[in-house]
């Protein structure tokens, strides 16, 4: 399979159908961006880089961020997580507070915003530096220093923090929240005003596709019932409530972010990130799901 040529095909076919969606809007900080940039990665098990586009301009990864955090997390408490967070699709969009009350406190999965939310507060019990850890972290698996923070991003987003912190606060009243909510939610802040390529993202992503090991960090992350674990969280749960529509039309593991990336894996083979601002109702990437459509449509495998 010629990697180059399929992202090359993909990303003519998508930019010639001419489709529109809404930048983030719900901080300032997030429309300074041109709507027109576009990039594909796609990183083969051997490291291998295929780009095309803006593929190394570094845009806001925003909820993207939750896989890397969950993966902290997973590893250090194993399956005593799921006491705390379920692994069920919501159905709801990724901010709704709604379901919380009927599940008792107990998110619906580490995706939602209060799932995510009940991560950050675990992450924050076992790691000093709780910051300092996710950057590292990050750039452990990219190989490279690669995360930079948008100051302005991170500011903005303080700033309209109320719904986040409200779900922290909910989630206090139900005992599943430990930790100092004013900490938290910078942390988690944070970790969503981080920016990155699709090519460090994809990198970032690769031990998702194998099976646990970053080829880039030179170890194992996860172990390989975790690895399929997150995979199948991506795969039921990345898109909100597109999830369906996402594993019906592209059929792989993903995660999206406001900042219009998406990250994807195909088991065994590659990771690839797609970043085109534009979003859907949902608040995921037009151009990036149907860039990652074409291609699987291309592809001469699938997961299924
Ligand atoms: N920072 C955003 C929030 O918490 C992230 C949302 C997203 O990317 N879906 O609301």
């Amino acid at each position: 399979m010629d990697y180059q040529e399929l992202i090359s095909e993909v990303y003519q076919e998508v930019n010639e159908l001419d489709l529109r969606g809404k930048v983030a809007d719900y901080i300032p900080e997030l429309t300074k961006v041109s709507r027109n940039r576009f990039g594909i990665a796609l990183i083969d098990l051997e490291g291998k880089v295929y780009g095309v586009g803006d593929y190394q301009v570094p845009f806001s990864i925003q909820s993207i961020s939750k896989v890397f955090t969950l993966t902290m997390v997973f590893h250090k408490f194993r399956s005593k997580l799921w006491s705390r967070v379920n692994v069920e699709p919501s159905g709801n969009p990724f901010n709704s507070i709604a379901q919380l009350e009927y599940e008792k406190g107990v998110p619906r999965n580490p995706f939602v915003n209060p799932g995510a939310l009940v991560i950050t507060d675990a992450l924050t019990s076992k790691f000093e530096n709780p910051t300092q850890s996710i950057r590292d972290y990050i750039d452990e698996l990219a190989g490279q220093h690669c995360v930079r923070i948008n100051e302005e991003v991170m500011q903005s987003e303080l700033q309209h923090a109320e719904r986040n912190t409200a779900m922290a606060y909910f989630l206090k009243a139900y005992k599943n929240f430990d930790n100092d909510i004013p900490e938290v939610i910078r942390t988690y802040v944070y970790q969503c005003s981080i920016e990155m390529c699709c090519e460090e993202l994809a990198k970032a992503f690769s031990y998702l596709a194998n099976d646990g090991y970053s080829i880039f960090a030179k170890r194992e992350i996860l172990n390989e019932s975790q690895s399929r674990r997150v995979n199948a969280l991506m795969l039921t749960c990345g898109f909100y409530d597109e999830s369906g529509e996402f594993a019906f039309r592209v059929g792989l593991p993903g995660k999206s972010g406001v900042g219009g990336g998406v990250a994807a894996i195909m088991p065994g083979k590659f990771s690839i990130a797609v970043w085109s601002p534009e979003l859907n109702e949902k608040g995921n990437s037009v151009k990036a799901i149907k860039a990652l459509e074409l291609l699987t449509d291309k592809l001469k495998f699938s997961l299924f």
